[in-house]
């Protein structure tokens, strides 16, 4: 059947990674890719699916945009939740593990389903995706929802060992310079590094668990512009000679939605939890960059006693704070219950706001706001560096500890609080960054932010790098049907 000429669009099955900061961009992609003209097929795993009808109407979202499909998995996961701070890498590593059982059912969904898929863009934390659609013929474009810096890191980790540059020889060698990693040979300390390296052993499976999921590709797509991560992207072309650089993804599309329908139509879909609103009224009535916007995304825990130092340093700075205290944030006690202390469930008292659930986007966009402290999750990243709201870095886990280095020490947009919670600390950078060195780094946020902005307007280098993409899946397609 030749295709060139005839209207039948494309047909793209997007599978993201189940968890909230894997799942909200590629809702993105499959918005913009709808928008195009292209039939697109939204695979999730059954869990995720099921949140998100529950805190959005995700489907009827979706209906405007003709053969567009949400298909889900049959599975008996569940949110993935750790216990302690220090259990992430396992539970992510046995995320990944508990995904692959569900190989046969994803081969029966590409080679039954009508119609058929031209192309696959599927997480790259999902290596079994891209080895079923090798077996069933079908081309997949992975798309690394991790920031290039990271994802550069994590290749280079054979040459890093290599080097005898790893492993980490305890808290001692935290701050030793890794020299191996193209790009980044003078300010790379290993406890900078992504936090699969965080080990003694070269033996140990967390090392190598994201490595194992990466697949060689002619091509990549990536949540980054290229007036951002340029040093990181060279060396990256060597190894995918296509990239596709379309971030950030939620200013891409609300500029192209706006361009479309020619009005303000965009709202942030970002609905894994139900969203409280009445923070937006609570901004409203504050002063201009007066509030300090603290959360540390969908999935890092941290302790009571990390969680009173940043109450502590936060009430001492005695600056506003909207804060994002999400369920399940907090290690449980014996009972399973979480420790929030008394004070803090009773709510601050003047200066502080505390909800499970922010509207994030439009919280950051909010003129209230004045500063981020946050946990470097690299949507949060994009979003921050969109808003030109300077950052305060605590990084958890995965390619925040990337993040929050270049965040600080590349692009000047904040500090980094890495491996520290202390409220002396906290109260000491929240005045940095709202007050004493505000003039500082507002100043590098702000020309980053319009660089930002300019690579997602007609002609700029993400909206090009959309387009590209765009072009590519329909030769693909013309391709697989001449
Ligand atoms: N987010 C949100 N409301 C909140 C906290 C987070 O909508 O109260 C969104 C945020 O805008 C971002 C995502 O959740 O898009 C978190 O992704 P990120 O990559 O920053 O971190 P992760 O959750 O993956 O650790």
């Amino acid at each position: 059947m030749k295709q060139q000429g005839s209207i039948i669009p494309p047909h793209v099955l997007i599978f993201p990674g189940p968890g909230q900061g894997h799942v909200n961009p590629m809702l993105k992609l499959a918005e913009l890719l709808g928008l195009s003209g292209l039939k697109v097929t939204f695979l999730n795993f059954q869990f995720i699916h099921d949140q998100l009808l529950l805190h959005a109407d995700i489907e009827a979202r979706f209906t405007k945009y003709p053969g567009f499909q949400f298909k889900k998995i049959p599975d008996r996961m569940s949110v993935p939740r750790a216990e302690r701070p220090e259990d992430m890498a396992d539970i992510i590593k046995d995320l990944i593990e508990r995904m692959k059982t569900s190989s046969k059912t994803l081969k029966k969904i590409l080679v039954e389903n009508s119609p058929p898929i031209d192309c696959i863009i599927a997480d790259m934390l999902m290596g079994f995706v891209h080895d079923v659609a090798k077996e069933v013929g079908i081309p997949v474009i992975p798309f690394e929802n991790a920031s290039s810096c990271s994802f550069w890191t994590v290749l280079s980790i054979p040459r890093i060992i290599a080097a005898g540059e790893l492993p980490i020889k305890g808290n001692q060698d935290m701050d030793r310079l890794i020299t191996t990693v193209p790009g980044m040979e003078t300010f790379l300390r290993c406890r900078d590094l992504p936090t699969c390296c965080r080990v003694n052993d070269l033996a140990d499976p967390k090392l190598l668990m994201i490595t194992n999921e990466t697949r060689e590709s002619q091509a990549l797509i990536l949540k980054t512009f290229e007036d951002l991560e340029a040093p990181i992207l060279c060396p990256l072309r060597t190894r995918y000679p296509k990239i596709y650089t379309i971030g950030p993804l939620h200013e891409l599309l609300k500029t192209k939605l706006r361009s479309i329908k020619k009005q303000e139509s965009y709202s942030s879909l970002n609905p894994l939890w139900e969203v409280d609103r009445t923070c937006i009224t609570w901004l409203d009535n504050q002063a201009s960059h007066s509030v300090l916007y603290v959360s540390f995304g969908s999935i890092a825990i941290m302790t009571r006693e990390q969680l009173m130092e940043f109450w502590y340093g936060l009430e001492n700075s005695k600056k506003k704070f909207l804060w994002v205290i999400r369920p399940y944030s907090v290690t449980t006690n014996d009972d399973g219950v979480e420790e929030i202390p008394e004070e803090l469930q009773e709510g601050p008292k003047e200066r502080g706001y505390i909800v499970k659930w922010a509207p994030q986007e439009e919280v950051l966009a909010h003129k209230a706001i004045g500063g981020f402290l946050a946990h470097s999750g690299w949507n949060s990243t994009l979003e921050s560096i969109v808003a030109g709201v300077p950052m305060i870095c605590w990084p958890c886990f995965g390619d925040q500890q990337m993040n929050s280095r270049f965040v600080s020490e590349v692009w000047k947009l904040g500090m980094d609080m890495k491996d520290v919670c202390d409220r002396k600390v906290v109260e000491k950078m929240v005045n940095d960054l709202m007050v004493d060195r505000r003039e500082e780094f507002v100043k590098s946020t702000a020309r980053m932010a319009e660089l930002a902005r300019k690579s997602v307007t007609e002609g700029g280098s993400s909206s090009c790098s959309l387009e590209h993409l765009i072009q590519d899946i329909k030769s693909m397609s013309i391709d697989r049907h001449s």
